[in-house]
């Protein structure tokens, strides 16, 4: 059983926070998971945190921009849960990133799954099930032997029903999988 190394946030004074504070909460989360990663690796940069990130992905580690993007729509329908989970890891995908040899390692791979365990306590999950019907106009999610597509309620509730769709690419018929990716792994 893991315990989670930070401490669990209070739902109550969560849910009855504005949208600037929640932002200021955020940031200070990022921040208590950066000092423990630091205890690991005491030369890792503050990540920046951007509150950007549109459609079903809860987060991303953006290397190139040099920080962390979450997506404000989710975080503000899950906030107790978008804190526990999403802002650890995004987090372990920056710690990996700027570990030696890190930068080969698999996004959701073996070091990664090592620091949500060890480091973080938490269950090493990559994807959510947040609901997305406001962050995203095809919330629904479908995997095929390629890749995952986005279906809209209507096409849902037409697959629901038996109708198949295959993949253009792949050719495959295109699977029910409710949750959704933590975010898009390039
Ligand atoms: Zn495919
Ligand atoms: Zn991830």
């Amino acid at each position: 059983m893991n315990r989670a190394a930070l401490p669990h946030p209070d739902p109550e004074a969560l849910a009855a926070l504005g949208r600037d504070e929640l932002a200021r909460v955020l940031d200070q989360r990022v921040e208590a998971a950066w000092e423990l990663c630091r205890e690991v690796h005491p030369d890792l940069p503050m990540p920046r945190v951007w509150l950007d990130l549109r459609g079903q992905c809860a987060g991303q580690a953006h290397f190139g921009r040099g920080g962390l993007r979450f997506n404000p729509v989710l975080y503000t329908e899950n906030r107790l849960d978008f804190l526990v989970e999403v802002v650890p890891h995004e987090m372990a995908h920056w710690l990996v990133h700027h570990l030696k040899d890190g930068r080969q390692a698999k996004p959701h791979g073996r070091e990664w799954q090592t620091v949500m365990r060890r480091l973080f306590g938490l269950a090493p999950r990559t994807t959510h099930r947040f609901d997305t019907g406001r962050a995203s106009p095809a919330p629904h999610r479908y995997v095929c032997g390629c890749g995952e597509h986005g279906f809209t309620p209507r096409r849902h509730a037409l697959a629901s029903q038996g109708r198949r769709y295959r993949c253009r690419k792949c050719a495959q018929t295109l699977v029910y999988h409710p949750g959704s990716a933590f975010e898009n792994v390039r």
